[in-house]
This record gives structure tokens, sequence and C-alpha cells, in this order.
């Protein structure tokens, strides 16, 4: 049986529905095939927590200001506090404009602060470039593709740090911060543990499986962590589960099963792929994601095959040798 949606949060893109007491959904557009990016809207006694900021243009300005006056948050009154639950520009981008149109603090993960202003200040792709290249996409792919990943995004001028264990008070609701590294290093949840609540932004999503990809500035073995994390969160006591993309669902467990079946099925399709001779990780990406894909989409197939066939290698799998391009093969 696979995990259902639940029967909330229905509401099209640039709406706000309620999900929980004193929580309401609100779906942000984005501008590509996404669609939308949900945040969460979170009334305390002291003011509003929200929850990701969403892709900053102009029609998720306007979704902005829509849901908040349908809950009755005053933007520029009522906001406590932001929080980021990762780096991505569709959970980031906002927040410098969220930031200074309700005077609140913005928050990340301590260490998600110096790599934000890292990775979104850097005018010099080169080594993204280079990368890319390495593991085998042709060199038109990789500039364009580059440049649809890697610009100057603007950031707040200062973001405030949470720490993994740090309990958050919003109102009379606990919220306990879990780090879960593997879509991104410093991907943190929100765990209300009284009302049994996971706000899971791109940790655990229902209809789309997280991108979990190797990329130049990654810690190691991603997708180790990512399938360490999701162990983790077993029988954690959540019966709904608040993603950043797709439906609103309850089965926690039942999710968290598929996902690490959908990657060992991804693991051995790959090793298939690598069986008969070495290839670069760009040739099995074109292999296993098939269809016309974006540069950009290209980009992040790479990313997500380079994960696999590492894990691949550190399972004892599979070897890789590096020449001028790398290369995967079946040990
Ligand atoms: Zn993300």
């Amino acid at each position: 049986m696979r995990v259902a949606p639940s029967e909330l949060a229905t509401q099209p893109i640039g709406e706000a529905a309620p999900v929980a007491e004193g929580v309401w959904q609100l779906k942000l557009p984005v501008p590509f095939p996404l669609r939308f990016v949900s945040v969460y809207l979170v009334e305390g006694e002291d003011g509003w927590t929200l929850v990701d900021a969403g892709y900053d243009y102009p029609p998720a300005r306007e979704a902005w200001e829509a849901g908040t006056a349908t809950v009755g948050c005053d933007l520029a009154r009522d906001v406590e506090r932001i929080v980021v639950t990762h780096f991505h520009p569709d959970h980031l981008g906002a927040a410098r404009w969220l930031g200074e149109r309700t005077g609140a603090p913005v928050c990340m993960m301590e260490r998600e602060i110096p790599f934000v202003r890292k990775i979104w200040s850097s005018s010099d792709a080169g080594p993204f470039l280079e990368y890319l290249a390495r593991n085998g996409m042709p060199e038109a792919t990789a500039a364009s593709a580059t440049a649809v990943v890697r610009y100057a995004l603007p950031l707040p001028e200062e973001i405030f740090p949470l720490r993994p264990g740090e309990e958050l008070t919003m109102g009379e609701r606990e919220v306990r911060i879990i780090h879960v590294p593997g879509h991104a290093d410093n991907q943190i949840v929100l765990h209300d543990e009284a009302r049994d609540i996971l706000f899971a932004a791109d940790h655990l999503m229902l209809g789309i499986t997280p991108n979990i990809g190797l990329w130049p500035e990654s810690e190691p073995h991603p997708l180790a962590r990512y399938l360490e994390s999701l162990e983790r969160m077993r029988g954690l006591g959540a019966d709904l589960v608040l993603p950043g993309h797709g439906p609103v669902f309850r089965d926690l467990d039942g999710r968290i099963g598929e996902l690490i079946l959908h990657h060992e099925e991804r693991l051995e399709v790959m090793r298939r792929e690598i069986s008969d001779r070495p290839k670069t990780p760009y040739e099995v990406s074109r292999q296993v994601f098939r269809g016309t894909l974006t540069d950009h989409q290209r980009c992040f197939a790479l990313t997500e095959t380079l994960a696999h066939l590492d894990h691949l290698v550190l399972e004892g799998r599979a070897e890789t040798t590096e020449a001028e391009t790398v290369v995967f093969q079946t040990s």
C-alpha cells in the first residue's frame, strides 16, 4: 500500500489553508516545474513564525501579501521570526525581502549561515563548471547549467543561528530543531512533539523524491547521510507531515520505507549501467534520467547520479578512476 496524501491543503497555488490548530500552509508559486513551494504560518502569542521564505519574484511576493492577509497576519507588524530550513533559492530566496517587509529576524541552522554567505556570493563559477565537465557533461550544457545554478543571491544582512536540539517557542507550541543532512548538508526540520506535527521541508515529501546530490561543496557521502537521517526519523511520532513541496500526508514511517526502497532500486539501476564498461557519471545520468530535461535539470540529474555512484563505491560495489574525466565501473 502506497502512502496516500491527506485531505488537507488542497487549495490552489497562491492561497493559504489551515492544516492544524494555529498552523496554515501557504503555497507560493515558483518559476520551475515543481510549480510551488509550501511555506507555513504558525500563530503564536508573541507573533507569527514563518517557516521558509520562498523564491523571490513578484508572483511569490503577491502571494505572501494575499495569503497572510487571509489568515489575519499583518506582515508589517505581526511576524516574530522567519525560519529558513535550508539554502536552496526556493526556500531562502525571498528571505531578504521578507525580513525587510516584516522587520523580523531571519534564522537558519548555525552552520548554514557561513555556507550561504559563501555559495550565494560566489561570482567565480569556474570550479563548478570544471566539476561538471570532469564528470562528463558536455561543455555547452555545463556552461548553461552553471549560469542558472550558481549566481549571486541577495541575502539578509543579518541571519540568526539555530542549533540542532534547540526548542523554539511559538505561542504554546514547543518545536524542536532536528538536523537531517542529505538533501542539503544543513537541512533542518521542525518537530512539534506535543501535537505530533513535523515540518519536514525537503527532507520527506510525497510524490517527489528529494534531490540527493553530490555537489563540489557537499560533505562526503550525501546518500549515506540521507539514508541515516531517514532511519533516525522512524518512530518519531509525527502523524502529520508538512513538506516543502507536494501534498501533506500522515504516514511518516510508511514514507520513510518508500524512500529507502526508492534509493535501493536506483542504486541497483546505476550498478547495472556500469557493469559492462566504465562510464562517466554524465553517461549514466543520461541512461537513468531519460526524456527531455532542461540544462538545469540535467545538472541535478548528474549530481543525483554522482551521489548514487559514490554510494556504490562506499559499499564496495563499484570502483572509480579519475583521469581527465571521472569514470565508474562495478568492482
Ligand atoms: Zn531544497
